[in-house]
């Protein structure tokens, strides 16, 4: 086996040199004409599964060892994450010699991570327990729960994975993004099931959530169950919950809940959430109701709504268009799973379309977010070279808008509605109902609990204000504080003294997010994203500088090279300081010296440099000093 630590610290195969920091620049020739820091061909490849297995060796190199094994008896459950976002959801179970891995979700990269491709939770806890890992249960098919699993399965010891077989489907599909990695081995089991993992015994039952086959985990421990229902909305209208979600929940009625652990993401939202049955008559509604042709946005993950969709328009005898590669994969997907066989001829190529008048056809397409590249967002713009936007269409934005989207999705309805079409929005006053969330409200958390009745409860899906509220809301309804634990990701909590206390232990797991990024992955990726921030708001400033090695002197005056800092040509003062500054800094530093430091005086001149710009512009850009000695 290859002893390579790669895949867990690919960071110091990077080169990212500092403005000040260790000197780490390697004077490569090739790179001072370079624009990118970054060299993108020097990238580690996938990560194998046996290159993930550094941490086996000797014990001090294990990051975790300071971390006992659990007491026997004692119930050791590690929320990895989630619970300071929405988004990368997984939780540790420990007891004994088993450990069940719950969920492997991923969240897109934002603001505060530019150019990460997307962030999946810390697994370094589980790397180093690998031998303990009996399986990964997921709860459903949305990426904030499988969007982790091709790499997390491949840093853990690829145990095998148990959902329902649409999960299984969808999760095979993201596998299959990732070529390099190993098979995944998966078991379906269905929600009435049974099954032993190690010496713990898991049950399931089924939720309502906007995609089929979602499910919540019900793990037997000596002292009660540990339960987490996942992602789950109440199946109830105004207030009364229907016949078959009362069924599913009947097991909790005679059982012992010890833990619960729930979903905190609708906290702040009061009564019940919208039922999606009033969303599928609110769309049937305005399908019948319009005239000319429909185009329906929305989230390719709620697969419940995209089924309703196109079982209108086969009512209706409409014809569809499907827009967007994840709507067309989850189609696929829902048909291969058996949920639904649309008629043969009900779902049309783009380039059919105008063969059917416009009242004809609906348009099922992605970018309800406002995403640049997406059909939607092009035909807003009219850049959307397969179909454009004609008066008389009716735009229905059949999603929320995600915090963090506002402007883009308010920039593409500009784009809309300078083309005379009609744009019906969740929030547009008067019209059905064209949206609901997915995720339960308070009222539908308060069921939940007193349905469960836990003993000891554990917000999670949130971020820490959310697990908060939700915290207050079990104290209202009778669960005493010092049975609730308000985690961050890496907590460890411990149920002890035969299933009667919980409490956090003083040691973290490691929790830091790791960053995807191309083809590497990590968690130390800090000072690349502190560098890409860097350059995004003050640009870079290089430096070449050809040093005599045998009189200490410059050869000649160095060059500057700079992007998205000034404009070189109009800052001529600056660049002749800056150049002169550079040479007697060196020179300064070589004088009397027979091998002189390069790293050093690397170091110096950076500095010195950031300073000296600091002064001038009030900007910092990143510094990278290159000397070449001959
Ligand atoms: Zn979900
Ligand atoms: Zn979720």
């Amino acid at each position: 086996m290859e002893p390579t630590t790669q895949s867990t610290q690919p960071e110091k195969k990077h080169f990212t040199p500092r403005p000040a920091g260790t000197g780490a620049a390697k004077p490569k020739r090739s790179f001072a004409g370079s624009r990118r820091p970054h060299d993108r061909q020097r990238r580690p490849a996938w990560p194998k599964a046996d290159m993930a297995d550094g941490f086996n060796e000797a014990p001090s190199e294990r990051k975790t060892a300071h971390i006992p094994d659990p007491e026997p008896g004692t119930i050791r459950i590690i929320p990895l994450g989630g619970v300071e976002e929405i988004g990368k959801n997984m939780t540790a179970i420990e007891i004994g010699d088993d450990i069940i891995v719950i969920d492997a979700g991923m969240f897109f990269s934002n603001e505060n991570t530019p150019g990460i491709d997307y962030v999946i939770p810390n697994t370094r806890y589980l790397e180093e327990r690998k031998d303990k890992i009996r399986g990964l249960v997921i709860t459903h098919g949305h990426l904030d729960h499988i969007g982790g699993v091709p790499i997390v399965l491949s840093r853990i010891g690829n145990p095998t994975v148990y959902s329902r077989n649409l999960t299984l489907l969808l999760t095979q599909k993201r596998q299959a993004e990732f070529p390099h990695l190993p098979r995944m081995n998966s078991v379906v089991v269905e929600k009435d099931q049974v099954i032993t993992l190690g010496k713990l015994r898991i049950r399931f039952w089924g939720v309502t959530h906007t995609i089929p086959d979602s499910m919540g985990i019900i793990i037997e421990t000596p002292y009660g169950d540990i339960v987490t229902p996942g992602d789950y909305k109440l199946d109830q209208i105004d207030g009364v919950v229907s016949e078959s979600e009362e069924k599913e929940y009947k097991f909790f009625d005679t059982s012992n809940t010890l833990l619960l652990m729930t979903d905190s993401t609708n906290i702040e939202n009061e009564g019940f959430s919208l039922a999606e049955s009033k969303v599928h008559i609110g769309l049937e509604n305005i399908i019948r109701r319009i005239t000319g042709r429909i185009i329906i946005a929305a989230f390719a993950s709620h697969i419940t709504r995209l089924m309703k969709i196109v079982q209108i328009a086969e009512m209706l005898d409409k014809k569809i268009v499907i827009e967007g590669r994840s709507m067309k994969t989850n189609l696929d997907v829902i048909v291969q799973a058996g949920l639904m066989k649309p008629k043969k001829d009900t779902v049309i190529p783009i380039e059919d379309m105008d063969k059917y008048p416009p009242h004809k056809v609906i348009i099922l397409s992605t970018g309800g977010q406002g995403e640049p590249f997406s059909a939607l967002n092009r035909a807003a713009m009219k850049t959307n070279k397969k179909f454009a936007l004609k008066k008389g269409d009716t735009i229905i934005l059949s999603a929320s808008i995600v915090p963090g989207n506002e402007r883009q999705v308010q920039a593409m309805k500009d784009g809309l509605s300078r083309q005379g079409v009609k744009i019906i929005s969740y929030r547009t006053p008067g019209e059905d109902f064209v949206h609901a969330t997915g995720h339960g409200n308070k009222e539908d958390i308060k069921w939940l609990h007193r349905k469960i009745h836990e003993k000891f409860f554990i917000p999670i899906h949130g971020n820490h204000y959310h697990l908060e509220l939700h915290k207050e809301l079990a104290m209202e309804i009778g669960i005493p504080e010092s049975n609730i634990v308000v985690p961050d990701n890496g907590s460890i909590i411990e149920i002890t003294d035969n299933g009667t206390k919980i409490g956090v232990r003083k040691e973290k797991a490691p929790a830091s997010p790791m960053m995807v990024d191309g083809f590497s992955v990590g968690d130390e990726q800090n000072v690349v994203i502190r560098d890409r921030q860097m350059l995004a708001e003050d640009g870079m400033f290089v430096v070449v500088a050809l040093l005599d090695a045998r009189t200490g002197l410059l050869k000649k005056s160095p060059d500057i090279i700079s992007r998205g800092f000034v404009y070189l040509k109009e800052s001529q003062e600056l660049v002749r300081h800056a150049r002169g500054l550079i040479k007697r800094t060196i020179e300064q530093e070589t004088k009397g010296q027979a091998q002189p430091n390069i790293d050093q005086i690397k170091n110096i001149v950076a500095d010195t440099v950031s300073k000296y710009l600091f002064q001038q512009t009030a900007k910092r850009p990143l510094v990278l000093p290159v000397i070449l000695s001959a």
